[in-house]
């Protein structure tokens, strides 16, 4: 059977999938990586992983053999594309069947925010109804302008889940999509005229820090950022300097820049819901998402071919 490198965990399914076809090894079963891959790095043909730890250069360097990366996830901004192109390594990854899921806590974060959920349940469980009245008004989400940064798979889901709210969609993306909303060539000119600025692009360096200061202080004291793409397309710095001094309103954070650290200056703050990269979250979708992942491993024993290749090995 060839040998398989697992980065990460997997399910008790995947493990069974992958089990039957090739010989695993677990990264974290290996005390010294670099140890064991000098005896044994040269049989390792495939490698498991996920979006947050994808493969480090020092890794794939030391396994020469090594014919494709099944992705346990959409963003693969953690894995180095270009040099498994250049080394014929074909890459995988897990579109579409997440999207709902992610478009899902994408609503979570937009209502938990308008409506106020942190501190009307904690005014509901501390007793402070009783003792103290009433909570405070929160906002409706209805009616707003929402300005999506990234009109892909995931973007055009949310666009089309956030429609119970009726609001004005706006977006911004590099190139203009054939979708029903109006395009906004120009993030600051979007972020000035949305109510709520939603991130769902990739990570990576084209998008490093496109929400920076300018974009923050254009989306004003009233404006909600939330962002369910990846920590570094935020500056999260200009984030906390722009919440703390009211120029920015309020924030819903899935991702940040260093996970799983969240800065304490943003767990400290009220107007800020946090949580720790559940996007896609679900036994339902981390299911499809592990069948996925096994399902391009097989085809790729079965015909050299993957199910659903990032675009940059689509042609290989
Ligand atoms: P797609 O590739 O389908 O869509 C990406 C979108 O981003 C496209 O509309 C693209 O348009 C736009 N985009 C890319 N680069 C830029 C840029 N520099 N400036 C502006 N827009 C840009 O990806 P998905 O929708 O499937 O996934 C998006 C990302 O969501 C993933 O890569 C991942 O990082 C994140 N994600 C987060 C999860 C979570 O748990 N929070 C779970 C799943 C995904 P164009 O190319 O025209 O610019």
């Amino acid at each position: 059977m060839p040998d398989l490198l697992l980065i990460g965990g997997a399910t008790e399914v995947m493990l069974d999938r992958m089990g039957a076809k090739f010989t695993i090894h677990k990264l974290s079963e290996i005390d010294d990586f670099d140890a064991w891959a000098k005896n044994q790095g040269d049989k390792v043909t495939a490698v498991a992983t996920n979006g947050h730890d994808g493969v480090k250069p020092h890794i794939m360097a030391a396994l020469p053999n090594l014919k494709v990366i099944s992705c346990y996830g959409v963003g693969y901004d953690a894995i180095d594309t270009d040099a498994a192109v250049a080394r014929g390594i074909k890459v995988s990854h897990t579109p579409d069947v997440l999207n709902a899921e992610v478009a899902n806590t994408t609503l979570l974060l937009l209502l938990a925010g308008f409506r106020n959920f942190r501190h009307d349940e904690a005014h509901a469980r501390s007793g402070a109804w009783e003792a103290q009245g009433n909570a405070p008004l929160s906002r409706s989400p209805d009616n707003r302008t929402i300005g999506i940064l990234g009109m892909g798979r995931i973007g055009q889901e949310i666009a089309e889940r956030l429609q119970v709210f009726k609001p004005t969609i706006l977006y911004h993306t590099r190139s203009k999509k054939d979708v029903p909303y109006r395009y906004v060539a120009d993030l600051t000119e979007m972020a000035k005229a949305s109510d709520v600025l939603i991130c769902i692009t990739p990570g990576g360096p084209s998008t490093e820090k496109l929400v920076n200061a300018e974009v923050l202080d254009a989306l004003g004291p009233e404006g909600m950022l939330i962002n369910v793409s990846r920590g570094s397309v935020v500056d999260e710095a200009a984030l906390i300097d722009a919440l703390r001094a009211g120029r920015v309103g309020s924030a819903g954070l899935d991702v940040f820049e260093k996970e799983p650290h969240i800065p304490d200056a943003l767990k400290a703050m009220d107007n800020v819901v946090l949580l720790p990269h559940v996007g896609s979250a679900t036994v339902e979708t981390r299911a499809a998402m592990g069948a996925l992942t096994v399902d391009n491993l097989l085809q790729f024993l079965a015909d050299g071919m993957l199910k659903t290749p990032v675009p940059e090995c689509a042609d290989m």
